[in-house]
């Protein structure tokens, strides 16, 4: 396993722009149908918005109608897992492997072949066309 990133607020706070911050830095969620990734369509990979590493292959990306970028499986090793019970609610947070950035969470209501929805923000993902 790759060795971890570790950085100060201050470095995150310099090169994140305040909504990827927000997300990956204060456990935020951004608006839902407001990322431009929910319609991306395309052959490729999502990169952590934070540090670069892949998380998630295009082909796991399904429409699920929550208005949030929502994959059925993640990339082997890339994000790690945690229960969450901000907001009265049990969850299950998925944050990136590398860096510790809050991506989104995962719920038991996806299709197959996993059953699994990893609901993830946008604004935490970058996306990077394989052509
Ligand atoms: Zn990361």
């Amino acid at each position: 396993m790759s060795q971890k990133i570790e950085k100060t607020e201050t470095e995150w706070q310099k090169e994140l722009d305040p909504l990827q911050h927000h997300v990956l830095r204060q456990h935020g969620t951004e608006r839902p149908f407001s990322s431009p990734l929910n319609n991306e369509k395309r052959t490729g990979l999502f990169r952590c918005a934070g540090c670069g590493e892949p998380l998630f292959d295009s082909k796991t990306k399904y429409e699920s109608g929550s208005g949030w970028p929502s994959f059925w499986a993640p990339l082997e090793q890339a994000v790690e897992t945690m229960t969450d019970t901000s907001h009265g609610m049990v969850r299950t947070e998925v944050t990136c492997a590398k860096c510790g950035g809050h991506l989104g969470h995962v719920f038991p209501d996806g299709p197959r072949p996993t059953g699994e929805r990893y609901c993830m923000n946008g604004a935490a993902l970058k996306f990077e066309e394989k052509k």
